[in-house]
């Protein structure tokens, strides 16, 4: 008889995990409140109550929303300086938007590979990348790890680079006790529908820089200027702003942001200490400066050797019977066919041949290595995680009706 749930046994776990969005009455308000102000865009009260209010989440000086993580890239990259032709340092193991979005200023994404542990752009990798074309590096916290800021920063300041902070999975992540965002010129957050704090789509940038805030400002609002005419344009710019419905929301929903921070901490660390006992099963390794992982993924390293050379999809596919749902994630970036097809690609990439880009660590993660479970799983309660480390241990136990 089988006993795994993928081959007609019991599962483990039945019910599902909170699901995502959560709705509350304060957020029916919320928008309802938006809606009967007759200010759904411009001239409205919540825009600036959420930068305010964001920018102190952040620790930044300026916050200024956006349309979704993707513009907020796109400003954040002009407003620091990066301009056509430059080269931009990323990470492959990340979402397209990371790519995309230096693509659609007219520069050129070069790839760096990762580190095997935490999935990170590997600073050890980053100076071999850096020509005088070179003006800034995109640091990604993927799945809400911060990375070694520390580093990055020496790097670009020893090279004049701008460091960009793509937080779009980092809502509230620390490096040596600060909020990712502004530690570097400027940062980026998503409020896309599965993001840590959402309001469907929308996203926001932060810096330090009055400058820097000034110019993404600019380029928000059709190339106005802060206190110029509404006919006056000095800029290029985009239309890329937000509307009063997704403040408010996100006003409401950040009421609540601690108190989910502080579960998925709790739920975190303790299916970090679960997942641990299991042989074949490593979880992301942590920055060393990280004091708080944002966990919009919990992501860990499958070894199939510890389960009798079963391929990670079927491990996948076991475990999601089993009623833990899972993931593969990314493909590394310059793999997507975008960068092989798309003549758009080679009109800002120039000569870049992407399809000769190798990043092996990335590669062999993609490919075999890595596995993704989502933020809602750790909003459940503690014998939630305990039912996700039996779910692998049950896999692991009986993976001789998986070898068939
Ligand atoms: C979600 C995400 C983005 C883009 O955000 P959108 O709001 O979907 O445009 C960018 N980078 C990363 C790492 C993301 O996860």
């Amino acid at each position: 008889m089988a006993r795994l749930a993928v081959n007609g046994g019991t599962p483990v776990r039945k019910k599902d995990f909170p699901l995502w969005p959560i709705v509350t009455k304060s957020d029916e308000q919320a928008v309802l409140n938006a809606l009967n102000s007759h200010r759904w865009g411009l001239g409205g009260q919540f825009i600036g109550q959420f930068e305010k209010k964001f920018a102190e989440f952040a620790q930044a000086k300026y916050a200024l929303s956006v349309t979704n993580g993707t513009a907020a890239l796109e400003v954040a990259l002009r407003g620091v300086g990066v301009k056509a032709g430059d080269e931009v340092i990323i990470t492959p193991y990340t979402f397209i938007a990371t790519a995309s979005s230096v693509l659609t200023v007219n520069a050129v994404p070069i790839f760096v590979d990762i580190d095997p542990d935490t999935y990170l752009i590997d600073p050890d990798r980053i100076e071999a990348a850096i020509t005088p074309r070179t003006t800034a590096i995109i640091a990604v916290h993927i799945a809400g790890l911060p990375c070694d800021m520390d580093r990055i920063k020496r790097l670009a300041r020893k090279h004049k680079l701008a460091v960009i902070e793509d937080a779009c999975q980092a809502h509230g992540a620390e490096w040596k006790g600060r909020p990712v965002g502004a530690i570097g010129e400027a940062g980026c957050f998503s409020f896309q529908s599965s993001k840590n704090l959402s309001s469907g789509e929308g996203g926001v940038c932060v810096t330090d820089d009055r400058e820097v805030w000034e110019r993404m400002w600019s380029l928000k609002n059709c190339g106005r200027i802060p206190r110029g005419a509404f006919y006056e344009h000095h800029v290029l710019g985009w239309n890329v702003r937000m509307t009063e419905f997704q403040a408010a929301l996100l006003l409401s929903q950040m009421k609540r942001l601690p108190a989910q921070m502080k579960k998925r901490d709790e739920n975190g660390a303790y299916l970090t200490q679960l997942l641990n006992q299991i042989e074949g099963i490593k979880p992301q390794k942590w920055t060393k400066g990280t004091t708080r992982h944002a966990y919009h993924l919990y992501i860990f390293r499958y070894d199939k050797k510890a389960f009798g050379g079963v391929p990670r999809a079927r491990f996948i596919e076991a475990l999601t019977a089993e009623g833990i749902g899972a993931s593969s994630g990314y493909v590394p970036l310059y793999k997507e066919e975008m960068f092989v097809v798309d003549p758009a690609v080679h009109v800002f990439a120039g000569k870049v041949n992407y399809a000769k880009v190798r990043c092996p660590v990335c590669e062999h993660a993609c490919a075999e290595e890595a596995v993704w479970l989502y933020q809602r799983l750790l909003l459940g309660t503690k014998r939630d995680m305990e039912d996700i480390a039996t779910a692998m241990v049950k896999v692991q136990k009986n993976v001789a009706e998986l070898r068939t």
